[in-house]
Parts: C-alpha cells; structure tokens; sequence
C-alpha cells in the first residue's frame, strides 16, 4: 500500500512530527511537538484538509520534544498511545525538563496505552509499520519502518550526517553504534531517513558520510 508522509517543524527544539497516511486517508501521528495553539492547528488542519482519520499516536522516543502535543492528540482524536516501554521514565522526566527549559504550559503526556516490541508490525487499515528497536539515543528509543514504501521514521537515531545526542539520561555511544551500524545501516541503502529534527536523507548516505563513522 502506498503510503505518504507529511511532515511539521514545531517547538522551541525544532522538531519534525510526521503524519503517515494511506490512500483510505487512514492516518498515525508520529512525535507530536506542537506545543502552541498556532502550531496545534497547522496540525488540525492538515488532517481537516486531507479529510484523514487519524488511527494511532506514535512515538519513537519520550524526550520533551517529541511529546508536546501527545495530550493535546490523544484527547482530540480519542486514540490509542504506542510506545516501547523502555522509554516510559522518560515521560516522567520529560515533564521536569519543561521546568529546567522554563516553558510554560506543558502538558505533561498520558501513560501509553499499548505498549509495543521490536519486530513487531503496527497494522492501521493501509498503514503498515515494522518496529525495530534502537536504543543508545534513549533506552526504548524504536523506528517505524515501511520496506515496501522505502521509509523509516528514525527519530533522534541519526540526524543528516550526525547522530543523537548520547549524554541525556539513557544514553549510551556504544549502544547507538551498535543500533546505527546493526540495525539502520542494514536497511536498503535507497532507504529514506526521516529525521527527528533537521532535513531527510537516505541510509545508503549516512554509510559513507554520518560522524558516527569517525567514532
Ligand atoms: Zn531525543
Ligand atoms: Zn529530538
């Protein structure tokens, strides 16, 4: 099934949420930042515009910038959260980053819903998602995966040439070496890498060019 992704910039951190529709207009939100109300309705009115039926919540991992708008959606769309469990202290924490970082108005994120594995496949109607686990930028940090439509959607895991930050609660080096090198550079190198922030590239790219490379 074909499937198409949009993707926002929200947030003071400059973070890529990603809506993945089907031609049923069946729809994920993966990441949601949008932390305004102006940026809440750029989301609103894509999904209004495109008349989508949003299925699920997403996330790749739980740091504050990818879990701005989780309440704000799953109260709106009244659906089910899908997260690795691993990653469930860092909604804890996400909540005390938005004092340290002195944002006002977060909304603190519902405890997931469905809890889900690696190699598991995420099934909404046309969409259909592979999970791989990929640990090192945070503990139950996952990817969402389409062979068929050559995609993943790869958080914070590399980012157009570097990797993600290792040096937040969870974080490891040689664990993210180990996710980068065993796990996402063994996906098909025309692959293209959805990144939590910044813009795409392809893994066949990240082989030869990612810093990681020189660690
Ligand atoms: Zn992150
Ligand atoms: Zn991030």
């Amino acid at each position: 099934m074909q499937l198409f992704i949009k993707k926002f910039t929200f947030n003071p951190f400059q973070e890529n949420t990603y809506i993945v529709y089907g031609q049923d207009k069946s729809a994920v939100i993966i990441d949601p930042g949008c932390s305004t109300s102006f940026e809440r309705n750029e989301l609103v009115n894509f999904i209004d515009d495109n008349n989508l039926n949003v299925k699920a919540l997403l996330n790749t991992h739980c740091h504050i910038d990818h879990v701005f708008g989780n309440a704000f959606v799953m109260e709106k769309y009244k659906v089910d959260f899908y997260m690795h469990p691993l990653d469930i202290p860092l909604l804890a924490l996400a909540e005390r980053s938005a004092q340290v970082y002195g944002i006002d108005g977060f909304v603190p994120s519902p405890q997931p819903t469905q809890l889900i594995e690696d190699g598991q496949i995420l099934k909404f109607d046309d969409i259909q998602l592979n999970v791989i686990l990929g640990p090192g930028h945070a503990p139950g940090h996952v990817m969402f995966y389409s062979l068929e439509n050559e995609f993943v959607i790869s958080g914070d895991i590399v980012i157009q040439g570097a990797f993600g930050r290792v040096d937040l609660p969870g974080g490891d080096i040689e664990v993210l070496k180990n996710t980068i090198f065993n796990r996402l550079f063994t996906l098909p190198d025309e692959t293209i890498i959805f990144s939590g922030h910044g813009g795409e590239s392809t893994v066949g790219i990240e082989k030869v060019s990612n810093m990681i490379l020189k660690v």
